[in-house]
């Protein structure tokens, strides 16, 4: 178990497009300790998801979700999001990525701005016993993914922001933008 150094905006490991994982070596002690520590990582800073990039490894792999649960063949907005390491994934996005919603990063700390994303995603990939899992993600766990996703391909959510009227620094976002938002329809403004 080990907290690895997050890689932060900036570094060229965050632009380089990840290579994939043999699918022989998912099990294989160095990538099953990558998994761990990067669950490890992520629950250190608070993040709801991590990307293999970010701990400066070039490679297709991402993890997310805060509820040890199994992960079913839906992936909503109700309950917690489960604990998942995907590796290779592919994502198929179901919708046009329009939906607004806050993104923070943590390789870009203590930032946050509204991206567009598709609100659905078909996401097939190999689990960390190497078995391949299929299911959908819906609402925030199909923002997350597709975030996590972004970074396997070396994009960051200021590329995918339309417009940087919402780029703020958190302390502003809670200051202003949270209370602001309150009873008002994202889509509205
Ligand atoms: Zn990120």
């Amino acid at each position: 178990m080990a907290i690895l150094k997050v890689s932060r905006l900036g570094h060229p490991v965050l632009r380089n497009v990840a290579h994939a994982i043999d699918p022989k070596r998912i099990t294989s002690p160095e990538v099953q300790r990558l998994i761990d520590d990067m669950f490890d990582t992520m629950r250190e800073y608070s993040g709801i998801g991590l990307a293999a990039p970010q701990v400066h490894e070039g490679l297709r792999l991402f993890v997310a979700g805060t509820a040890a649960k199994p992960l079913g063949s839906v992936v909503s907005d109700e309950g917690e999001m489960p604990l998942m390491a995907l590796i290779n994934p592919e994502l198929t996005l179901a919708g046009e990525p329009t939906e607004l919603g806050w993104e923070g990063c943590l390789s870009i700390p203590d930032i946050r701005g509204r991206v567009p994303r598709a609100p659905e995603v078909q996401v097939k990939a190999y689990d960390r016993a190497g078995r391949q899992v299929a299911f959908t993600a819906k609402g925030f766990p199909a923002r997350v993914i597709q975030h996590e996703y972004d970074h396997l391909d070396g994009v960051l959510f200021f590329d995918r922001m339309v417009s940087f009227e919402s780029l703020t620094f958190l302390e502003e976002y809670e200051r202003y933008w949270v209370r602001h938002e309150d009873g008002e329809d994202d889509d509205a403004e």
